[in-house]
C-alpha cells in the first residue's frame, strides 16, 4: 500500500541520528541561556540592593516566569546610581551654604573665601587689589570688578 510506504518514509526520516544531535543542540542552548538568567539576574540584583540568591534561585526554580518577576519587582534603581545623587545633592547643598573646599596642602577644611589655611598658612587665594573679594591665584582679572591683578 502506498500509504503504508508514506508513513515508513516519515518514520525513516525522523529516526535520522540528525534529529538526536539537534535536539541535544536545542536543549544544550536552552540550559545555557537559562543559566545566564540566573547568572544576570544575580548580578543585576547585587547592583541594584536587592538579596541577589534569593532572586537566583526564584529565576532558576522559575525560569522565564521568575525572570519575569523579577524584571517586575526589582527595585528601579542601580545603588551606585543612588549613591551618586546623594553625593550629588550634598554637594549642591555645600555650594549653597557658601561652599568650603579643602586646603591642598593639609586637606584641612578651608572655605572658598579663606585668602590662607588658617591650619598650615597656605597661601589659598589672593585679595583684589581694588575691591578685596578673594581670587584665585591664577586669574588675571577680578571677575566681580573687573580690574586687572
Ligand atoms: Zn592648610
Ligand atoms: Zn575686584
Amino acid at each position: 500500500m502506498d500509504i503504508l510506504k508514506y508513513v515508513n518514509n516519515v518514520v525513516e526520516f525522523f529516526t535520522n541520528p540528525i534529529w538526536k544531535y539537534l535536539l541535544y543542540g536545542i536543549i544544550f542552548m536552552l540550559i545555557v541561556t537559562w543559566l545566564s538568567f540566573v547568572y544576570w539576574t544575580f548580578r543585576d540584583a547585587k547592583l541594584r540592593d536587592a538579596p541577589a540568591p534569593f532572586w537566583a534561585i526564584v529565576v532558576f526554580v522559575l525560569n522565564y516566569v521568575g525572570l519575569i518577576l523579577y524584571l517586575i519587582l526589582r527595585p528601579p534603581e542601580y545603588i551606585d546610581d543612588i549613591v551618586e545623587r546623594d553625593l550629588e545633592i550634598r554637594k549642591t547643598e555645600l555650594m549653597l551654604s557658601g561652599g568650603s573646599s579643602k586646603c591642598p596642602a593639609c586637606g584641612k577644611e578651608a572655605r572658598d573665601d579663606f585668602l590662607i589655611c588658617p591650619y598650615c598658612r597656605k597661601k589659598l587665594k589672593n585679595s583684589c587689589v581694588s575691591c578685596g573679594r578673594p581670587l584665585n591665584l591664577d586669574w588675571k582679572i577680578c571677575p566681580y570688578c573687573k580690574s586687572a591683578q
